[in-house]
């Protein structure tokens, strides 16, 4: 067992048939599982549902008028929020060609009709078993240890992600660094069980202000944080930073070595890319830290943007 706390979430399977007979067979049979059923009749609409609701497992026919359940399968595996939902054939074409076929194109299992109601349940049931297993994995590698919120890996992957983004849309993305202020002092006073505490209410105090799903907040180091703020320009960024440096001033967590009002502050940095800016990652981080070092000396529990971000081209 992977020691995680994950709420298990009830699976949803897409089933996709272009048969409703076919559909009402699984759907009467399959609902005595533990499963939330969707079911599409055609390969666009397979497609659509599958990235709209990002089903656990996806029960695909191959015989189907316009997208077939081949090229069905090729899309979702081609597209990123589709391309790691395992995708079961049930269908009709049984020679081997057509099974190497459907494997070969990345789906992770082939059932041929007819077939056996309680085998094709018990494939499903370890399907969605091992797909729960790596949703943790993947859960537990984006995840800071300590603080529950992302860790640099994932916010190094998204930041790229989001950049090429902003830079195609033509939309501004900015980037606040922040670091807890006299954090050594912090530990070497009141211990580092407590300093452990403190990073803990000082995550959750930062993700409380962000409420974009596209807002990321990221443990960026041992008591450094990261947000990135896509579609945010460079007012937005320097009200969302204030809003941070409040939440975590009135934690009011006490520190006796504090600049301001003997307790827990943060300085920030803001950096922002503008449209129309190309910019590299490393740039636009190297601004924020920038701009945290001026926060830093010029007083702490303040922001401070970066005037003007480099520009590459
Ligand atoms: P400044 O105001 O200039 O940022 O000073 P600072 O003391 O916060 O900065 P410095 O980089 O000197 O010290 C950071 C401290 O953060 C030192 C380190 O022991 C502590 N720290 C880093 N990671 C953790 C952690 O996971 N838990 C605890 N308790 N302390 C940590
Ligand atoms: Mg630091
Ligand atoms: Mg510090």
């Amino acid at each position: 067992m992977i020691p995680y706390e994950n709420s298990y979430k009830t699976p949803t399977v897409l089933i996709v048939d272009d048969v409703p007979a076919n559909l009402d067979v699984l759907v009467e049979n399959l609902q005595q599982e533990n499963i939330e059923l969707v079911v599409a009749l055609s390969g666009e609409e397979g497609y659509r549902l599958a990235n709209e609701i990002k089903p656990d497992l996806i029960l695909l026919d191959i015989m189907m008028p316009g997208v077939d359940g081949y090229e069905t399968c090729r899309r979702l595996k081609a597209t990123r929020e589709t391309t790691d939902i395992p995708v079961v054939f049930l269908t009709a074409k049984d020679n081997e060609r057509d099974i190497e076929q459907g494997l070969c194109l990345g789906a992770v299992d082939y059932i041929s009709k007819p077939f056996s109601m309680p085998i094709l349940k018990a494939r499903l049931r370890n399907h969605l078993a091992l797909k729960h297993k790596s949703n943790l994995l993947v859960q537990l590698a984006c995840t800071d240890e300590l603080t529950r919120v992302a860790n640099r890996r994932h916010f190094d992957y998204v930041i790229e992600r989001e950049l090429s983004r902003a830079q195609r849309n033509q939309t501004d993305l900015s980037v606040i660094m922040i670091d807890v202020d006299h954090f050594k002092l912090f530990n070497d006073h009141y211990g580092h069980p407590e300093g452990d505490r403190c990073l803990k209410q000082v995550s959750r105090a930062l993700s409380s202000v962000l409420h974009r799903p596209a807002d990321l907040l990221a443990r960026y180091g041992g008591e450094e944080f990261i947000v990135l703020l896509p579609e945010t320009d460079a007012d937005g960024a320097a009200d969302i930073a204030e809003k941070l440096r409040q939440a975590v001033f009135s934690l009011s967590i006490p520190h006796q070595n504090s600049d301001s009002d003997d307790r827990v502050t943060i300085s920030l940095g803001v950096a922002t890319c503008r449209p129309k800016e190309s910019q590299i990652v490393e740039d636009l981080l190297e601004s924020a830290d920038k701009a945290l070092y001026q926060a830093k000396t010029h007083g702490r529990n303040r922001f401070t943007a970066a005037c003007h971000s480099t520009h590459h081209n």
